[in-house]
């Protein structure tokens, strides 16, 4: 009796020393950001195993300026910004391998474009230049971020040592509330567990909810894995998983495809599987989530007050709460809705994808912006998909501001941030401090909830509006 964890984890042993595995892996995604990989095999005169497992997207220092990207590379002002971007095109040239970037109808975020691809795929072992490599998993595959020096490993040898995590199932069961979306649900999954409550397990999402979950919408729940300290988020695969890799560029075809689905079908958790750990989440409780912190742990319901470090019995607690409440210019007590934003920014690997599109220009219709908003597509493709729905449109007369794909404002690394003090309503994954700039303060929640703290200018319950239809 075997998790979908255990399955895929022992299909690709290589060798065993001590606690460690060697484990084969099938797919690396990288970014601009995996210059030191390059580098490195520059160093020691390397060569990569297998080029045509590793792909590239330009996504983290991409402008997403539409402006700025049809002027070209070249025209990147920033000397730095520039660099990483030409690096990517070199070294993917030199070493032959399939790139996703700048002026590719195909380019994107690594976990929102690779997916669209059909390159994330149940049972294999797919790791990427990036934490939310997790994003991956909600195909039923271990999918984990690592960094430069175990992607030069990667790359070189097509293995990776690994110690064998845990296991934790976590359930989540019950119809979702009206305006309650996956980020909610995960979100509210963060706060209960907190941001160490899955380290050293891989965490397996289950239950009735997953289950009627579109894939847009798993990959949301197993984007944030990571925020819990998890290894990887993994979703069983089934009929909404094939259906969505079902003639995908990189998906099998033909009778390399009825094998795969053969495969496939057998790697869901046995019925007697026995997990590490066990958790359990009732969705018909989980209401629209906000982050008043700086950890995605430091969420509460839209309907809540920020809390008050006095009434915090834990020592440790109180201290980081104080600091978060200082960092972030909050009052205790206050209600989560009196607080103002100055921006708001929907996109990222969390909340990109058409799914997230969609939600935001069904609120960004019933009124107009009244602080500067930004949608930043996930990919091209979804670009292209919202605006053969006339999304754009609407996010234009709202006063919002439509842009190109990219990672943008989610971590500031292309050169857009927030300035010190600022307040963004962010669909995110991460709210630590400075992520969206030095001193820019960031509440994370679902792309309906930030359209409509965009309409308000401070954060609202976003059912407000469903009940004034
Ligand atoms: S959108 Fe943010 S979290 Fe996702 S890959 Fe880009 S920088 Fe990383």
């Amino acid at each position: 009796m075997k998790t979908l964890f255990d399955k895929v984890w022992d299909s690709h042993v290589v060798a065993q020393e001590e606690d460690e595995t060697l484990l084969y892996v099938d797919r690396c995604l990288i970014h601009e950001g995996s210059r030191h990989t390059f580098d490195t095999l520059h160093e020691r005169g390397l060569k990569v195993a297998h080029p045509d497992k590793v792909f590239a997207f330009s996504d983290h220092y991409i402008p997403t300026d539409p402006q700025a990207r049809a002027r070209g590379v070249a025209s990147i002002a920033d000397a730095d910004i520039r660099n990483m971007v030409e690096l990517l095109i070199r070294n993917t040239d030199e070493y032959k391998i399939a790139r996703f970037g700048w002026g590719d109808a195909r380019q994107g975020i690594l976990h929102v474009a690779g997916p669209e691809l059909g390159i994330s795929q149940p049972g294999i072992v797919l790791v990427g230049a990036d934490s939310h490599t997790s994003t991956h998993g909600a195909f039923g595959n271990i999918s984990f971020g690592i960094g430069a020096s175990e992607t030069t490993h990667v790359v070189a040898t097509q293995t990776i040592w690994q110690r064998r995590p845990g296991t934790l199932r976590i359930t989540i069961d019950g119809a979702l509330g009206f305006g309650v979306t996956a980020k909610d649900i995960i979100l509210a999954i963060i706060a209960k567990i907190g941001i160490g409550g899955a380290i050293g397990y891989a965490i397996e999402y289950a239950g009735s909810t997953i289950k009627r979950m579109s894939m847009n919408e798993r990959m949301t729940i197993c984007n944030m894995s990571i925020e819990a300290g998890g290894k990887a988020g993994l979703i069983a695969p089934d009929d909404t998983t094939y259906e969505f890799l079902a003639g995908r560029a990189f998906a099998p075809k033909g009778k390399a495809w009825d094998e795969a689905l053969q495969y496939w079908r057998t790697l869901p958790s046995d019925p007697d599987a026995r997990f590490t750990k066990e958790v359990a989440l009732d969705a018909a409780h989980v209401v629209p989530m906000v982050t008043w912190g700086t950890n995605p742990e430091q969420a509460l319901p839209i309907t809540d007050r920020v809390p008050d470090p006095a009434q915090e019995p834990d020592a440790e607690r109180r201290t980081e709460y104080n600091k978060a409440l200082s960092y972030m210019g909050l009052q205790p007590g206050m209600a989560l809705t009196d607080i103002a934003v100055d921006r708001i920014f929907i996109g990222s690997c969390t909340n990109s994808r058409i799914d997230d599109i969609r939600a935001a220009a069904a609120v960004a219709k019933l009124g107009r912006a009244v602080v500067p908003a930004w949608v930043v597509p996930g990919s091209e493709s979804v670009k292209r998909q919202a605006e053969a729905e006339g999304l754009d449109r609407i996010f234009a007369e709202a006063g919002f501001e439509w842009r190109d794909a990219g990672c943008s404002l989610c971590t500031a690394l292309n050169g857009d941030q927030l300035k010190p003090g600022e307040r963004c309503g962010s669909t995110s994954n991460r709210n630590f401090q400075g992520r969206q700039g030095p001193g820019g303060r960031t509440h994370l929640m679902s792309p309906a909830m930030a359209a409509a703290a965009a309409l308000r200018g401070h954060l609202v319950d976003v059912r407000e509006f469903g009940a004034r239809k």
